[in-house]
């Protein structure tokens, strides 16, 4: 008979194959090695330390994990999402470098790039030398990116000439750390993709502070004010919205698993604390409303799960649509950050301090609601894939 596991009592786990197994354990490890002795401190200074943690997070192999080549480890969708699931078990902060750098930046490379650029930019971002970051959101246009200010001309007539680059961008993971910056902006021809540089004149990043989210992340502001870019500093394969969009549905899938994850530790961080905290003479556990809370939580991040494992085995056979990854990101932040809500009430006064991990992934989980579509857009997103009916304007 199959084991009773508090941490997983449907055995969700036992439907990975042995290779996503080793991938949850050993990024699991490398979590617990690397991440959460520190992360509590890292959250509360406001700081990720990314140029020393890139370079083992490229050994481990998950930067740009799903692509294949250049570097890259190929692997299967679903191997990708186990591997988000326990980096963001660890931190958001963590799994949303992981997310821009592999599947926003590196993806729209390797998708729209030259194979120039690829040789150029990929094996040093696989390998953590480099990072890379992800430009879409404006301070005015954020759920509503068709409208972008930003603007790219060319300088000249003709294929080969350079091109001014003028606007801004807003609330950019990795923005300032970035070696490479892929950013949207509106042509003559529709929407395209830019490869920007530091130290490129006119283009400076300015972090943004007083977070009360994701604070183990680098968040930034872009401005480029008239940047001029060389002629192949576009992307060529791609014009229009698809290309940023198409990026963030392959990043919303590792969140959809990820926060399976930050899910998972609240509830076993709640269920550990109530079996050793003593009140009115016995544990916690023993009261039916705590028993209610875990057992909620416990349905809860097994149902998510299993929605996250059927959405990537979509994924690896090719059938997963955007509304299918909506229906992942959506129900599976919502249930997140519930069940840390409620794993905070069982802490009690413990539950609120950088010492466990509830707060922390319950504030994390506030962006994680909000950023890659928010949960209004996706619940547009499948209003509209079941009626038929757009609801946006
Ligand atoms: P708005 O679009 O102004 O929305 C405000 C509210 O209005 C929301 O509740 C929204 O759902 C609602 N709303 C908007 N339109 C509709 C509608 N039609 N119907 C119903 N409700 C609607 N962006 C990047 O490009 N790259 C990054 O690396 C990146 N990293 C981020 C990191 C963090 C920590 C955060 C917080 C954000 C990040 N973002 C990034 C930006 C993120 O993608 C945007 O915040 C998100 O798209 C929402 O845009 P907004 O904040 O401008 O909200």
């Amino acid at each position: 008979p199959t084991r009773i596991d508090p941490a997983d009592l449907l055995a969700v786990g036992d439907l990975l194959t042995d290779e996503e197994r080793l991938v949850r354990d050993t990024v699991r490890k490398f979590t617990e090695d690397r991440i959460r002795p520190h992360i509590g401190d890292w959250f509360e200074r406001g700081v990720f330390p990314a140029r020393e943690l890139a370079p083992e997070l490229g050994a481990l192999g998950v930067l740009g994990m799903h692509l294949d080549g250049y570097g890259c480890a190929g692997s299967t969708a679903v191997a990708y999402g186990v591997a988000c699931m326990e980096l963001e078990a660890a931190d958001s902060g963590l799994r949303s470098f992981v997310s821009v750098q592999g599947s926003l930046a590196m993806r729209s490379i390797h998708t729209f790039g030259s194979e120039e650029q690829k040789q150029r930019w990929l094996p040093g971002l696989a390998a953590g030398e480099l990072i890379g970051c992800f430009a879409l959101t404006e301070p005015d246009f954020g759920s509503d990116p068709a409208n972008m200010r930003t603007r790219a001309r060319r300088k000249g007539a003709g294929e080969g000439a350079d091109w001014v680059l003028s606007g801004s961008k807003m609330w950019i993971t990795n923005g300032s750390l970035s070696d490479v910056a892929v950013v949207w902006a509106q042509t003559e021809e529709g929407v395209r993709g830019f490869l920007v540089e530091p130290g490129m004149p006119g283009f400076t990043a300015t972090d943004v502070h007083g977070k009360l989210s994701l604070r183990a992340s680098v968040t930034s502001e872009l401005a480029f004010d008239e940047v001029v870019l060389p002629a192949d500093a576009v992307l060529p394969g791609v014009t229009g919205l698809r290309g940023p969009l198409s990026s963030l549905n392959e990043a919303r899938f590792g969140i959809l698993w990820g926060t399976v994850g930050a899910a998972r530790d609240c509830y076993t961080a709640a269920l550990d604390y109530a079996k050793s905290r003593v009140q009115f003479g016995r544990p916690i556990a023993g009261f039916q409303l705590t028993q209610q809370k875990l057992v909620e939580m416990m349905l809860e991040v097994e149902k998510a799960y299993l929605v996250a494992l059927r959405i990537g085995r979509l994924k690896d056979e090719g059938a997963a649509r955007p509304a299918h990854v909506s229906f992942g990101k959506l129900n599976n932040v919502r249930a997140a950050l519930e069940i840390a809500r409620s794993a905070r009430t069982v802490l009690g006064a413990n539950g609120i301090t950088t010492e466990y991990p509830v707060l922390r992934h319950a504030n994390n989980l506030e962006s994680v609601l909000t950023y890659e579509g928010t949960s209004e857009i996706h619940t547009l997103v499948l209003g509209e894939a079941i009626t038929g009916e757009s609801a946006y304007h």
